[in-house]
Parts: C-alpha cells; sequence; structure tokens
C-alpha cells in the first residue's frame, strides 16, 4: 500500500463517525479519521477550564452500555458479555440515573424525583409503577382526569406492536396528531412536548410519532438511561480506542476542504493542502455539508440536490455552563428538568420575538462523576432550546435564559467561579453544520424511518454516517447516530469484504 493510501477515510470523528471508524478497523479496514477540531468527539467532545472537565453541549444517553454504545464495543473486543450484561474497562457508565432524575416547575423550590416512578426493572411488561407515576405527576399539578389520560397514553405507547408503530409510520402521523386521537388537554401536549423537545428537539407538531414511540419504548423498556463516567467524550473515545488498536490513523486538527471524486467515484480528501487517497469514504460531517460543499453539487442529478436542500434539522439549543464553588444541587440528582406548563415552539417564538424558555434540561455532571469538578465545587449544565434560524440578537436570548435560570436557583448567584454560554452559532462553528442543530435531520415524518435519506450517495464509494443520515435508522441523537454508523459499516463491510 501507498504511504498516503487508506481503505477508508472517516470524516469527523462524533458518535457517528468514531463508531462507524472503529467497527471497519475491526473488520481488517486501513482506516483514517480526520477530525477538523483540535478535540474529537464532535457534539459529544469537552474541554478543560480551571480544575472542571466540561461538555461542550448537555448530554444525557438514553441508552449506556446495554444499547448500541455496548453492541459497537462487544462487536470489537472492547467488551465482554456475560448473562446478556456487557461490560468495558473502556467505557464506564454511572449506575440507575433514571432513578437520579427530578423535575421543578418554574420558580419552585421543591424536587419531584420522576425515578420514583420506574420500576427497579422497567421491561415493557411488567410496566412501569402505575402509583408512582400518579404521585409524581400530581406533585406538578394534573388534575385526576389528565393524570388517567396520561398513563393511558404511556400504557399504550409501550404495548404498540411493531406493525402499529410501522402503520403509524406509513401514515406519516405527528406526535400531535397521534395524541389528539387520545385527549386534546393543554397540560398533556406541554408535557409531551417538553418530553419529545429534550428527545428530537422539535415540537409535537412536526415530530414523527412512530420515532416517538420507538424512542419511549427503547429508553423506558431497556431502563438504561446513563451518564457516562469522563463526560460524554468517554463515548467517542472509547470509540476510537477500537480504531487504534486495529491499527487505524487518527488525525485532529485535519479540517478537509474537498472531497475528490473522478468518474463518479470518490478518490480521497484533501485535507491542509495535501490529498491523501483511499477505497471509499465516509462522511461524518452531515448530508447536506457532505452533498452541497464537501463535493459540490455538480456531482448530482437536480432531484437529488433538490432533495439534500429540503432536509430540515432540528432545533438548535442554547447551554450555560456553571461552575460553582459549593454544591447547590443535591448530591442525589444528576439531571434535574425544569418543565414549563404551556410550551410554545421556539421556531414560532422566535419570530414573534418571545425568547422565554422552553423548559430547562438540566444535568449536573458532578454529581454523576466527582471528578469532573474539583473537590467540593459543582458543574451544572442548563440546555433550552434554540430556533436555528430568524434570530440576529443571540445576546437577548441568553440574558433572558440567563435570568430565568437565577429565578429558578437565586442561591447560584452567590458561588459562580464562572460561567460559559453558547449560543447556536457556537454548535455551527463546532460541527460544521448550519445552524448548529441538535439533529441535524429532524425525525420528522417525511424524514425517518424508511423515508430517512440513506447513508449511501449516488456516488460510488461515498457515504454519509451520524445523525443526518441513513435509512430506518432509530433512536434518540447519539443512538441515532450510532445507529447509522453500525448499519452503514455493515453495508460497507457486505459490499467490500470479500
Ligand atoms: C446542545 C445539544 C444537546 C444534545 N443533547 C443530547 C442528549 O441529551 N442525548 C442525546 O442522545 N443526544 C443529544 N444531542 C444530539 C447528539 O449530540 C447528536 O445527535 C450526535 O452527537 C451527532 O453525532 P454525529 O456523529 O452525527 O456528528 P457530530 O457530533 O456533529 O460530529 C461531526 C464531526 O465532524 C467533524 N467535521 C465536520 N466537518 C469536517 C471537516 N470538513 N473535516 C473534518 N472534520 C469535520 C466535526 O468537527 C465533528 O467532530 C444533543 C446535541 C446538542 C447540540
Amino acid at each position: 500500500m501507498k504511504k498516503n493510501s487508506y481503505d477508508a477515510i472517516i470524516i469527523g470523528s462524533g458518535i457517528g463517525g468514531s463508531a462507524c471508524a472503529a467497527l471497519l478497523s475491526h473488520a481488517g479496514f486501513k482506516t483514517l479519521v480526520l477530525e477538523k477540531n483540535e478535540r474529537i468527539g464532535g457534539f459529544t467532545s469537552c474541554y478543560q477550564k480551571q480544575g472542571f472537565t466540561i461538555d461542550i453541549s448537555i448530554h444525557v444517553f438514553s441508552n449506556g452500555i446495554n444499547g448500541r454504545f455496548g453492541k459497537i464495543l462487544h462487536r470489537i473486543g472492547l467488551a465482554t458479555k456475560e448473562k446478556g450484561k456487557i461490560q468495558s474497562q473502556y467505557l464506564k457508565f454511572v449506575p440507575n440515573l433514571d432513578r437520579r432524575t427530578a423535575i421543578r416547575m418554574p420558580n419552585q423550590k421543591n424536587y419531584f424525583s420522576m425515578g420514583s416512578m420506574l420500576t427497579p426493572q422497567s421491561k415493557i411488561t411488567p410496566k412501569p409503577d402505575s402509583g408512582n407515576i400518579q404521585k409524581t405527576v400530581s406533585n406538578l399539578g394534573m388534575n385526576k382526569e389528565d393524570m388517567n389520560n396520561l398513563m393511558n397514553i404511556f400504557m399504550t405507547i409501550l404495548g404498540l406492536t411493531k406493525r402499529k408503530i410501522r402503520k403509524l409510520e406509513e401514515n406519516q402521523l405527528t406526535l400531535k396528531n397521534y395524541i389528539e386521537s387520545f385527549t386534546k388537554s393543554p397540560f398533556i401536549h406541554s408535557f409531551l412536548a417538553f418530553t419529545v423537545g429534550g428527545m428530537f428537539a422539535i415540537s409535537p407538531r412536526r415530530a414523527s410519532a412512530a420515532e416517538f414511540v420507538r424512542g419511549i419504548q427503547e429508553w423506558f423498556g431497556s431502563n438504561d438511561m446513563s451518564y457516562p463516567l469522563g463526560g460524554s467524550i468517554a463515548v467517542p473515545q472509547a470509540f476510537l480506542e477500537g480504531v487504534k488498536k486495529y491499527g487505524g490513523d487518527i488525525r485532529t486538527k485535519a479540517r478537509v476542504s474537498e472531497i475528490v471524486i473522478e468518474n463518479n467515484r470518490a478518490k480521497g480528501v484533501i485535507v491542509n493542502d495535501e490529498f491523501i487517497e483511499s477505497s471509499f469514504i465516509i462522511s461524518n460531517a452531515g448530508i447536506k455539508k457532505t452533498v452541497l460543499s464537501l463535493t459540490g453539487e455538480k456531482f448530482y442529478e437536480n432531484n437529488y440536490i433538490n432533495k439534500v436542500k429540503s432536509l430540515v434539522p432540528s432545533n438548535s439549543s442554547i447551554t450555560f455552563k456553571f461552575a460553582l464553588n459549593k454544591q447547590i444541587i443535591p448530591k442525589e440528582f444528576g439531571m434535574v428538568n425544569i418543565f414549563h406548563k404551556n410550551l410554545l415552539n421556539p421556531s414560532k417564538k422566535s419570530e414573534e420575538g418571545d425568547t422565554r424558555s422552553t423548559g430547562f434540561m438540566t444535568m449536573i455532571p458532578s454529581n454523576l462523576d466527582p471528578n469532573l469538578a474539583p473537590p467540593g465545587k459543582q458543574l451544572i449544565i442548563f440546555g433550552t432550546l434554540a430556533p436555528t434560524k430568524g434570530v440576529e440578537d443571540w445576546k437577548k436570548w441568553t440574558d433572558m435564559h440567563y435570568e430565568e435560570i437565577l429565578r429558578n436557583y437565586p442561591e447560584i448567584e452567590d458561588q459562580i467561579i464562572f460561567v460559559d454560554v453558547s449560543t447556536p452559532l457556537d454548535l455551527a462553528q463546532l460541527s460544521g453544520k448550519k445552524y448548529g442543530p441538535i439533529e441535524s435531520t429532524a425525525l420528522i415524518p417525511s424524514q425517518s424511518g424508511p423515508n430517512r435519506i440513506s447513508s449511501e450517495l449516488p456516488i460510488d464509494g461515498l457515504y454519509v454516517v451520524g445523525d443526518s443520515a441513513g435509512t430506518n435508522t432509530h433512536g434518540i441523537g447519539t443512538q441515532l447516530a450510532a445507529d447509522s454508523a453500525i448499519k452503514c459499516a455493515d453495508l460497507i463491510i457486505s459490499k467490500y469484504k470479500q
């Protein structure tokens, strides 16, 4: 083999890129990962500051080692499986996060434990403990009728068969329409808006009902909601350990400026003015960026270009990282979400100049892994949805949310060491994806399941992996990216490995 020649080049080291690279390296392909940033991991990357290790975004993983991450590590020999349980020395998760979550109503001091809603091993059967669910939601101010309706909705969703889910998919049903077949209660619609906002970063008006059902079944059924020791970056880091183990190379500060195409075949990439040849190329830079910019439109038929251009992203996010002198949120909680009644759609809000938050997802990483903050200090990350366009002045938004956080946690103010704020502009720069969406190709009916755009591009040897592409890939955020990695790697292995 020539020095600058590989079997597989992977552009980007997000969950999708790093996982796909690990699977291909393990399958015997000579692999090179090129990452434009100084640090690997894309949206799951982190940085160090004054003794804190801080997630660049904000993450909770609906599945940990027992989901796709463990499946990948097991497949590449970095995890063992005994009696159905996966373990890896490369990636460890904090156990029982689902029992360490709580909800708060705006400007109230009480924490309502969500953990009490779940039975210890909540497979779809036995069903979640209805007594505890009722106690928690009644604490949130829900009336009896709403409570019964919500229970009924969750029980129905958890019991839906694959055939019925496919029916929802065929009918291209949105979550809003699906829920309306049960109830019109504003409280329930608001509760589910908060839930689907946290899962897919879109409103029920846009979200695919089928993907919501799949996501809930997986999340509740696996009882594996997790956060990794070492912070979110530990996940792509573990995958890249696999790349190294099987002889692959990883380069950071390596921005690909072009994917070179000849005779409708991907031949290699240009990185820092150097041409590197490869038998095939897998881009983790997002379908739009790959097609419209890294290769250029001229290689595709018009209808394909139009299809790519018409793909819509999810909302983006504003995050606040509070490094604090002492513990403010009790250490038994790893995640405390602030749930707002009467949620509005952030895109619609921006048009109306309304910057109030849609509620906050709040992670307390140092409560989950004390090594992420200096002894006695606390790291809290607040995240809220933000639109991907139509905003010129982000300061107005960040000021408003900041005040809202302080209204909810007035005791924080005296304990601040520093606060780092990131807007959609920062997320766009980090990922290279326009507008910094939480999910690059939103899980709306026309873009999910069988309608999701393929990982295999109409150019020989060119693929896209991650949360932007992959027909019939499923899951919440990082799970979607990992699913795309598994399916894309399998496609390549079956095609190129004799
Ligand atoms: C604020 C926020 C909160 C989120 N919360 C959750 C959550 O709680 N749970 C969850 O499961 N998911 C969550 N997500 C979604 C999840 O992070 C993403 O779905 C997933 O990480 C996307 O992975 P990916 O592999 O598709 O790509 P990315 O993570 O976007 O990685 C793409 C990589 O490609 C690199 N790249 C791009 N262009 C080039 C180039 N030209 N040359 C070289 N490298 C390049 C980028 O630098 C980046 O490292 C959240 C996302 C955000 C932004």
